[in-house]
């Protein structure tokens, strides 16, 4: 065939496909013409379209919409962005997975939980669109006289003692059906682990193919925890500023950190512990310089400690990060493709053919004004409109 034959197969193909297109294809809704953040890139002006709870195609508004849809939302002036992961709370009632699904928090991260017996209701409600999708690591490693008996006053019952223990631990929260980890550290408490135990836990989770999340509250214990294999850090530090050498070590491979700014902020203001010999300003600015040395942050509020809503606190918890010298697109990624990726979630956390349709959509521009996150339009949950 020469150069002009092909050339007309071409376009006999296009035609075919733009007209089978046209045809043939359906979908539940698109919204037209909006500003697209999909948890890695921003498109002007694009068309999303969905069908059966999934992201089905998405172009640029220059395309004419040629798919049957049930209805269509005007984008203009507004903002699409992913269904928000908030990677750090403590769920308490099904009234918290349902506010936070109306701000647009879709799939929420629990990193204690006391009561096991409720996350099999907990993981079911999620069934419905109104509630947010839930993951937990259910009760904490930790020891029978250290940090949870700090905060919540009471001994963790099921704490591992021996190594032996350790992996009756693990199996059992697996039973439990937990999503990770979680290890509680704080080597100012005069009860903690020993290397031998700490480093078994990080085994076995590991060797469970689960995520090792560990709580630290200063800088030596997260160089400890980093040192001994964590994949991500609750709550960072608050006493010491990080050095080169450190960074240079936590770059060797993948390491998350979740600062939990808003509540450390908060606790500064409020209590100013003796723990927290840092500034507020040096405390926020930690976070500005882990970003711009390459460390992956993700955002979580921690609520509902320190008195944090479910809702509007998260935003503010972005805010911090924009004060920290994050963009508003860099902060948008700290709750959303970020908290994906270190979290293993599948189809979460990005807007693409395929993914599913947890959208969120803004009056105005929140990649100019991260505050405008408090000016949320809609929400669809796996393609189902719960505002
Ligand atoms: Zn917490």
């Amino acid at each position: 065939m020469n150069f002009k034959g092909l050339k007309l197969l071409c376009l006999i193909c296009i035609l075919v496909l733009s007209i089978s297109w046209a045809s043939t294809e359906s979908c539940d809704f698109v919204i037209e013409n909006v500003k697209l953040f999909d948890g890695s890139k921003v498109t002007e002006h694009a068309n999303v379209y969905v069908k059966d709870g999934l992201v089905l195609r998405i172009d640029t508004n220059q395309t004419k919409i040629n798919c049957k849809y049930k209805y269509l939302i005007e984008g203009k002036n507004k903002t699409l962005i992913p269904g928000l992961i908030n990677a750090h709370v403590h769920i308490q009632s099904r009234e918290d997975l349902k506010n936070s699904a109306q701000a647009g928090i879709l799939t929420v991260m629990e990193l204690l939980r006391l009561q096991e017996d409720s996350i099999a209701i907990f993981k079911s409600l999620a069934n419905e669109a109104i509630y947010s999708d839930f993951y937990t690591s259910g009760i904490g490693v930790d020891m029978p006289d250290a940090v949870i008996k700090f905060y919540i006053q009471s001994l963790n019952p099921y704490a591992p003692k021996t190594t032996m223990d350790v992996e009756l631990f693990i199996s059992e929260r697996i039973k439990k059906m937990v999503d990770f980890i979680k290890i509680y550290q704080d080597s100012r408490l005069p009860e903690k682990f020993s290397d031998t135990l700490f480093d078994k836990i990080i085994f076995e989770t590991h060797k469970n193919n689960l995520l090792a999340i560990v709580h630290s509250e200063t800088l030596k214990d997260t160089r400890y925890v980093f040192n001994h294999g964590a994949d991500i850090v609750a709550h960072g530090w608050v006493d010491n500023l990080f050095t080169e050498s450190d960074l240079k070590k936590w770059k060797e491979r993948a390491f998350y950190i979740i600062p939990t700014l808003l509540a450390h902020t908060e606790i500064k203001k409020q209590l100013n512990p003796k723990s927290y010999t840092l500034s507020e300003d040096e405390i926020v600015g930690e976070v500005g310089r882990l970003h711009k040395a390459g460390i992956t942050i993700l955002a979580g509020s921690d609520a509902p400690a320190h008195g944090l809503n479910f809702t509007t606190d998260f935003y503010r918890e972005l805010g911090l990060y924009v004060r920290a010298g994050l963009s508003p697109f860099e902060a948008l990624k700290t709750a959303s493709i970020n908290p994906a990726k270190a979290y293993r979630l599948k189809n979460k956390g990005e807007i693409k053919v395929g993914a599913y349709a947890d959208l969120v959509l803004i009056k105005g521009d929140v990649l100019n004004d991260i505050n405008q996150l408090n000016k949320i339009e809609s929400v669809w949950k796996k393609g189902v409109r719960i505002k």
